[in-house]
């Protein structure tokens, strides 16, 4: 069985004393949480064990009980009366900060050995136990009852005493088939809200290799993104290579006249107040609106992906790979926009997988060389020009329209785009290959045109559920804009079959 877990957020209605107490709680919680870290530092080998083993060391170490009267480090000296589930929720938080921060010393050692064993100088500073704490706090079973749609008991510490409090929730409701995990208060600005995680359990997808291999009619959703005005191109195909549906999801004009907006605010305020304070973020509310503003339209666009592809019944979204971002030249506001681009691209991606894993869709990735340079009917260079340009005029960057010069395709770059990158995950195996070659396969006319293969990406062979902790940055890629006219990249002609259908004679 696979498991899916996503999070609800609900705003909550309280007194306005309530969130006094929210405070004082959350304070508490980050105090226990340090004292413990300063335990587990004191007793490192705490961490070798497994979480439930050390767990009860911790607790051995720290909590007074009839058979243990005289622990080493008592947590009774920090607070008297700390519920068991509080204590240990804390526990569990400072052994995750514990383990990050022993990983990364150790990372740090080993590049410091690695530098000397070189005789290199090694000046990298050594990562350093967090100085200040603001950890959120879990409520497990027994700090939260009485659980409905619109309210829910939660046991807080008011800074006098332990105290339950009743919170009415607003918002998006919880849904009924899912497991749910412990609520966490969260503090956003000067509102709390409740973070709740649910969990749900169903059979996992089969591997992508298995999908495409077995004789089971599949579709796929192929999805290019891009920095211009239609931020993300679906298109779902068939294993014969029939393109059945496709998806502009727009908006990047938006977002990016935001950013550019927003960038330019900042720019123009650095240069009046001169220098910056080192190590002091400058404004602070403008880049908080800039990241959320980043955030909700990956979050918008990957929803959109997800449920195209719902709709259209395919059972793998694949992407092709975001390369390294390579710094443009430019003005502040340019290369910063740019930069931010290239991060909700990378996002895109993340929350899409998360989001399909939850619908039961799997995520791949492949070679993203010339995905926008090939034609998807016959594999020929294409060119690239804008509505009103000459057709001949060559491979213009960014330009909307394509056209094959060998078989006269013409049509939307973007989606065009976007069938190449789904054509390379099914010829990924219908061609076995066993490492990487540089060019994705072609044939034309039943004569292969170029030497050929595409990656086997590790996406592929995972069927693991995705992790949100991996970040990717966005790649350099080609602007698109937006373009209304007629689209013939599915007339085929007699003489040019579709390379897949090559593929299965
Ligand atoms: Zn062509």
């Amino acid at each position: 069985m696979a498991r899916a877990t996503i999070t609800i957020t609900q705003h909550l209605n309280y007194a306005p004393g309530h969130a006094v107490s929210f405070t004082a709680n959350q304070a508490l919680f980050n105090t226990v949480v340090a004292f413990y870290f300063d335990v587990i530092q004191a007793h490192e080998q705490i961490l070798t064990l497994k979480a439930k083993e050390a767990l009860t060391a911790l607790e051995i170490l720290t909590h007074t009980t009839e058979r243990n009267p005289h622990p080493v480090m008592p947590l009774s000296e920090i607070h008297e009366d700390i519920p068991a589930m509080f204590r240990r929720a804390a526990i569990n938080a400072a052994l995750g900060s514990a383990k990050s921060f022993y990983s990364n010393l150790k990372r740090w050692k080993n590049r410091c050995e690695k530098a000397e064993a070189k005789g290199k100088t090694f000046t990298d500073r050594p990562p350093v136990p967090p100085r200040t704490w603001n950890k959120s706090v879990p409520f497990y079973a027994g700090l939260w009852r009485e659980r409905t749609q619109n309210s829910v008991m939660l046991k807080v510490w008011t800074g006098a005493c332990w105290s339950w409090i009743k919170v009415r929730i607003s918002g998006r409701s919880l849904p009924t088939d899912h497991e749910i995990g412990s609520p966490q208060l969260i503090r956003h600005g000067k509102e709390w809200r409740l973070h709740t995680p649910v969990e749900k359990a169903f059979t996992a997808p089969a591997k992508v290799e298995e999908q495409i291999k077995a004789q089971i009619p599949i579709k796929i959703c192929a999805v290019d993104l891009n920095l211009g005005e239609q931020i993300a191109v679906c298109s779902v195909q068939n294993a014969e290579g029939t393109t059945l549906a496709t998806r502009f999801i727009g908006g990047g004009d938006a977002v990016s006249g935001f950013r550019k907006k927003a960038l330019g605010r900042i720019a123009r305020n650095r240069r009046k107040t001169g220098i910056i304070a080192e190590g002091e973020q400058d404004n602070v509310a403008r880049f908080q609106k800039l990241r959320n503003r980043n955030d909700s339209e990956a979050h918008r666009v990957s929803r959109r992906i997800v449920q195209f592809a719902l709709e259209e019944g395919a059972s793998i979204i694949v992407f092709e790979h975001l390369g390294n971002l390579k710094p443009e030249k430019g003005k502040y506001s340019r290369r910063g926009n740019e930069k931010r681009a290239y991060w909700m691209k990378g996002r895109i991606f993340r929350y899409t997988r998360y989001k399909a894993w939850h619908e039961c869709i799997i995520t791949s990735r492949v070679n993203p060389r010339n995905t926008s340079r090939d034609c998807a009917r016959c594999g020929a260079k294409v060119v690239r020009y804008a509505q009103g340009w000459h057709p001949q005029d060559g491979y213009t960057i960014g330009a909307p329209l394509v056209r094959c010069p060998a078989c006269q395709m013409r049509g939307h770059a973007d989606r065009n785009a976007s069938i190449v990158i789904g054509q390379r995950l099914f010829a990924r195996y219908r061609h076995p290959v066993t490492q990487e070659k540089p060019q994705a396969r072609r044939v034309r006319s039943g004569r292969v045109v170029k030497a050929t293969g595409v990656v086997v990406s590790q996406d592929a062979q995972n069927r693991k559920p995705p992790s949100m902790a991996a970040a990717r940055h966005g790649d350099r890629h080609e602007h698109g804009t937006a373009q209304t006219g007629s689209l013939w990249m599915d007339e085929h002609l007699s003489s040019f079959p579709t390379q897949l259908r090559l593929f299965s004679e």
